[in-house]
């Protein structure tokens, strides 16, 4: 067992989290990355040029070196000019603008009057231009954990990279439409101190007021989070794109464990396997790697923008919490962890909506869903907001029941194309009627004479099982036995 104290141990957090604005950051194409065929693929390669100092960047050089072909596939309403870099951004969207202000406020931030857009190189392809822009929306910010104030140093929106398909003899094939799309980053001051399991904890936490916004991206690739990780005697290593939240902890372990084991640890970057192990990746860069972007004028923020702002936050968690437990009465697990869950927002709708219990609905997205995402035959992502919203209508207005929606949700999630109602009559769990039920249970009984009225619950639940609700089963046999 390491004692994380003794060792030193210092971590610092940078969690990014896709918006889920209708358009990109900096044009108007759409940020739902649903097209599946590109309509058109263009090439490109990158040159290093020297600085206003005369020198020049050494990754960049490296990365020229290396002589690579980059591809980019395009895909329609998802891209344009500028995702292509053949034509200016557009102005910043106000819709990312005005989630991150909120974001920031929300970690207690200083907010800037001015904001700068900045571009930091990016030489790995990732971006057509070879460089990202950020601007940094909120500073000086914090988060109380444990009667503690864990500081956020700062809070920024960016543009989101494009995400790569592909890589084979120097050629390296991308698909844009993952470009442009905004995103919040939010980085900690260092947490020393704390031990893994507490550091993935506070990673919690600032997702979950991310997600009290109701404006942040759910599913695979939506979130990424950067951990530095340094021990007593070694070197800053920092390491990037960790999907799961869950795994935090085991990485920063597993780091530490193998900085443990090398007689000199060198600054570095690297990525994490889906074990929760490392590779190498690069040298860590140079922080002189960010200039002005001078496409876009600096926009100020008046005072009445952020008091509107502030007026309008949503709900604390904390006081959510209180709220669930007490009013809709989900149990304690269960309120924390419906919170905790990318669907905390369709919840809420859903609940406003129809009248349905909201246990009833939080175990859907808390238990249904973990269970389906374990099958391998399962896209959770097929399963969209409108479908959910059907699907508790149907509950509400009594045309299936509780038990029946973790049968209706996979057959769903492999027939996109069928409506929730022809699902529902494929595989034969439509409602019946309180007559057809009592003509069944009549049927059971008489069929069944020397047997317990609970055998009889039991042969009749086996026939109806997912069209009736057990407790109707149970007062009809009691009825009729
Ligand atoms: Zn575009």
């Amino acid at each position: 067992m390491i004692d994380y104290k003794k060792i030193d141990l210092k971590c610092g957090l940078e969690i990014h989290r896709q918006l889920n604005t209708k358009h990109k950051l900096f044009c108007n194409c759409s940020t739902m990355m649903q097209e599946k065929e590109p309509i058109k693929i263009i090439m490109r390669k990158q040159n290093p040029t020297q600085s206003e100092i005369g020198e020049i960047d050494t990754t960049a050089q490296y990365e020229f070196l290396r002589n690579r072909n980059f591809y980019y596939q395009i895909f329609p309403s998802e891209d344009c000019l500028v995702e292509c870099d053949e034509e200016p951004v557009h102005p910043l969207n106000q819709e990312a603008l005005e989630i991150v202000l909120q974001i920031a406020l929300m970690f207690n931030c200083t907010i800037p009057d001015e904001i700068q857009i900045m571009r930091k190189n990016v030489i790995d392809g990732s971006n057509t231009s070879a460089f990202q822009r950020t601007a940094v929306i909120g500073l000086d910010g914090y988060l109380e954990y444990k009667g503690k104030k864990i500081e956020i140093t700062s809070i920024s929106l960016e543009e989101d990279a494009a995400s790569i398909v592909d890589e084979k003899n120097g050629n390296v094939t991308y698909r844009l439409n993952r470009l442009g799309i905004p995103l919040v980053e939010i980085g900690t001051g260092l947490l020393i101190g704390y031990s893994p399991e507490e550091i993935q904890e506070i990673a919690y936490f600032i997702g979950m007021i991310c997600r009290s916004t109701g404006k942040v991206k759910r599913g695979i690739g939506t979130v990424r989070q950067d951990v530095n990780v340094s021990i007593k005697n070694g070197a800053r290593v920092e390491i990037k794109g960790i999907q799961e939240l869950g795994l935090l902890s085991k990485v920063i372990e597993l780091e530490v464990q193998r900085q443990l084991s090398l007689p000199e640890v060198k600054e570095e970057t690297r990525a994490t396997n889906p074990d929760g192990t490392t590779r190498f990746i690069r040298p860590l860069p140079g922080s002189a790697r960010m200039y002005v972007e001078t496409d876009i004028p600096p926009i100020l923020i008046e005072d009445k923008t952020i008091q509107k702002i502030k007026k309008n936050l949503p709900e604390p968690w904390t006081k959510k919490l209180v709220r669930f437990r007490e009013k809709l009465k989900l149990s304690d697990d269960l309120s924390k962890q419906i919170l905790a869950s990318d669907y905390l927002d369709l919840f809420e709708n859903i609940i406003k909506k129809f009248n349905v219990n909201p246990s009833i609905v939080a175990n859907v997205f808390v238990s249904t869903l973990k269970d389906l995402k374990k099958r391998e035959d399962v896209k959770i992502e097929n399963l969209t907001d409108e479908i959910f919203e059907e699907l508790f209508e149907l509950l509400d207005k009594g045309k299936i029941v509780k038990e029946s929606v973790p049968d209706v949700l996979l057959y769903k999630s492999k027939n996109v194309n069928t409506s929730l109602e022809d699902c529902i009559k494929k595989i034969g769990l439509e409602t019946i009627t309180e007559k057809e039920l009592r003509e069944i249970v009549k049927d059971v009984i008489k069929a069944n004479r020397d047997k317990p009225s609970e055998k009889i619950i039991g042969i009749v639940m086996s026939k109806v099982r997912g069209r009736v609700k057990s407790e109707d089963v149970i007062k009809t046999v009691k009825e009729e036995f």
